[in-house]
């Protein structure tokens, strides 16, 4: 069967030409006679493995080199309860702007193990717009700032990272990591879920300013430290050596296509084609306040819901696939990751068009 154009929120599209690599030394690595999973993740081999996938997302993000880069597990959701336990003690305040879901998670977690602060909460716009700036209550003693850069479910991104004078910025990148260049020296700690931009679930990436790892109380376990993980190369225990041979293609892959700078012009069109079909027609409709459209995630709604299933049957015989909504909030939602042609982009936007001349 050939390949489909997947839309997939994530565990989402990954290059092919990643995968096709993958397939060719699944079961003969570098003329081991093993597979990459099947080696130790002490051995010289796979130690190449992991530092080049560090030194190519270093370049990729110009990571700083006072920042660590930390490859973890648990996914993202693991990590909106270490952050918390890692940066802070438990008298300090910790903001969170609340944008949507998984913003709100992330600060639910937080509070079961810290006294946090919400500076604002975008409910009153259900979502749909980031709370003015001016109306953020901020602490100027937090220990952290944290938000959430992409709101995968509703689509809604938060372009430039937030100002917040001397209170670290950490933010969750997970579903925008990667699609453009950012500047990590303006943030204490980014992290993100592979499952979009880098590779396979489980696999969270952190990349942190090193004074920050020193702030974790000294009776927090060892492998719950991210100032341990870091000592020891993210290889305190075993990590996911699959995930993280993964991610490395990934990385060699981006590099491959001209670094963050092209691909990031490759998103921004790619997004711009969408919404300005949708923007056109009267039959579509996307909610989110334009300057905080993502990027990465564009859902839209049918002028007609009752014909969300026919929509949905017929974009998958062409080829269109996993374009249903989040459960949460229904219609549809094209996820349009680093992995996803400008060509799959163009057969979704024709597809719609079609669709809306036969039923709209
Ligand atoms: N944050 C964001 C922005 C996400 O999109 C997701 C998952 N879709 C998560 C956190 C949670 O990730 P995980 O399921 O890997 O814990």
């Amino acid at each position: 069967m050939a390949r489909v154009i997947n839309f997939s929120a994530g565990p989402a599209v990954l290059p092919l030409e990643v995968l096709q690599q993958a397939q060719a030394e699944l079961t003969d690595w570098q003329g081991s006679g093993m597979s990459v999973m099947e080696v130790s993740h002490r051995s010289k081999a796979f130690i190449r493995v992991a530092e080049q996938a560090e030194a190519d997302l270093r370049q990729l993000l110009k990571v700083p080199d006072d920042y660590a880069v930390l490859f973890l597990q648990g996914g993202a959701t693991t990590h909106f309860a270490l952050i918390p336990m890692n940066l802070s003690s438990p008298e300090q305040p910790l903001d969170y702007l609340v944008t949507g879901s998984w913003s709100k998670k992330a600060s639910k977690e937080a509070a079961a193990v810290r006294k946090i602060s919400v500076v604002a909460d975008g409910a009153a716009a259900n979502y749909m717009d980031v709370p003015a700036r001016g109306a953020w209550k901020l602490n100027g003693d937090a220990a952290y700032f944290h938000y959430c850069a992409n709101e995968t479910i509703s689509g809604l991104e938060i372009h430039e990272p937030p100002a917040v004078g001397a209170v670290p910025l950490v933010a969750d990148m997970s579903s925008t990591i990667l699609s453009r260049p950012v500047d990590v020296s303006r943030f204490g700690l980014i992290y993100a879920g592979a499952q979009k931009n880098i590779g396979p679930s489980g696999l969270v990436i952190l990349i942190v300013r090193k004074d920050l790892l020193q702030r974790a109380p000294a009776d927090l376990p060892g492998i719950l430290k991210y100032s341990a993980h870091a000592a020891e190369g993210s290889m305190l225990n075993t990590p996911p050596t699959f995930s993280w041979y993964i991610a490395g293609l990934v990385f060699a892959w981006l590099l491959r296509q001209g670094g963050l700078e092209k691909i990031g012009a490759l998103n921004h069109r790619k997004a711009e084609r969408l919404y300005q079909a949708i923007d056109r027609s009267s039959f579509y409709s996307n909610p989110v306040a334009k300057p905080h459209r993502s990027w990465m995630n564009v859902p839209f709604t049918l002028a007609r819901p009752e014909l969300d299933g026919e929509f949905l049957k017929q974009a998958e015989k062409a080829g269109l696939t996993n374009l249903k909504g989040h459960r949460s909030v229904g219609g549809m939602r094209a996820s349009i990751y680093n992995a996803m042609t400008e060509e799959g982009v163009v057969a979704l936007v024709e597809f719609m068009a079609d669709f809306e001349k036969r039923q709209g």
